[in-house]
């Protein structure tokens, strides 16, 4: 089976108003997508959709993964089918230091029995520790980075570092990681963009969404999706990113009869 996933004309609404209005798009390992749109343009509504957020109304369409239909399992199962998920964790949690959470993820996630993750059995502590060392050195993290508490008073880029650090243990197929549009300086964007590089290989594949070319001078997509009123309306490839940095999105929304983005707000 592979490991694609597959979006397959999605629909997803938010309180009543829909925002994604057919997407299709897939995803091999060893594949970096990026999909990119201006604020608003329901990137994140992708994201939440594609995590199973409550809030976030699947009305049709399919997502499969490994050949297996995601909308159906719980946001744990789609985990340990290989798929990760950024801001699946997104809380503070004072007392729990970030190692303590990566070991407690890492063992439910390779965990084989179905039946809740309370009694998961930890993986050992030393196994854990040799691990956890050798991608943090890889990505050029400091030791003392997991002892601190999960999240608490981290900044926008520490917050990043965390969830690039549980992409490296948990070893996914197949990353979707939603870049939100605030918070990150440059050197986050850089910090972000190195650290997804190190990760990329034949055994990963990206599907990152986010509006900052800048981001994607680091990555280098091999695909590149414009997302305009809820569809993919161009695909290409590393070019899309310099018209788009060069012209911005209004001759795209020109061309494809798109007057404006609406804002729900
Ligand atoms: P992007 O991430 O591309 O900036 P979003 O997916 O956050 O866009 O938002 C797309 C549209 O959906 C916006 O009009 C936004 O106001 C609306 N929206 C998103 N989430 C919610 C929500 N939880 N409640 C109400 N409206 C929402
Ligand atoms: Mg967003």
């Amino acid at each position: 089976m592979s490991n694609e996933l597959i979006i397959k004309d999605l629909h997803i609404s938010v309180q009543g108003n829909q925002i994604i209005k057919g997407l299709t798009v897939s995803v091999k390992p060893g594949e970096v997508h990026a999909l990119m749109g201006p604020n608003g343009s329901g990137k994140s509504t992708l994201a939440y959709g594609l995590m199973g957020h409550p809030s976030y109304d699947i009305d049709s369409g399919e997502v499969i993964f490994n050949g297996v239909d995601v909308l159906e399992l719980e946001p744990n199962e789609r985990a340990k089918l290989g798929l990760f998920l950024a801001f699946q964790y997104p809380t503070v949690i004072p007392g729990v230091s970030l190692a303590n959470f990566l070991r407690s993820a890492v063992s439910a996630v390779r965990s084989t029995d179905t039946n809740g993750s309370d009694d998961t059995e930890l993986i050992p502590m030393r196994e854990f520790r040799k691990e956890l060392r050798e991608k943090m050195d890889q990505l050029g993290m400091d030791d003392s980075f997991a002892r601190r508490y999960l999240n608490d008073g981290f900044s926008g880029g520490e917050k990043k570092r965390a969830e690039i650090l549980q992409l490296a243990m948990l070893e996914p197929k197949i990353a979707v990681l939603d870049e939100t549009d605030s918070g990150l300086d440059i050197d986050a964007v850089r910090i972000v963009g190195e650290s997804v590089n190190s990760l990329v290989g034949p055994e990963l594949g990206v599907f990152i969404i986010t509006h900052y070319p800048r981001l994607l001078d680091y990555i280098r997509p091999q695909f590149v999706h414009i997302l305009l009123d809820g569809r993919i309306v161009e695909s290409g490839g590393w070019e899309l990113t310099q018209i788009l940095e060069e012209e911005g999105y209004d001759p795209i929304k020109e061309k494809h009869g798109i007057a404006e983005v609406v804002q729900q707000n």
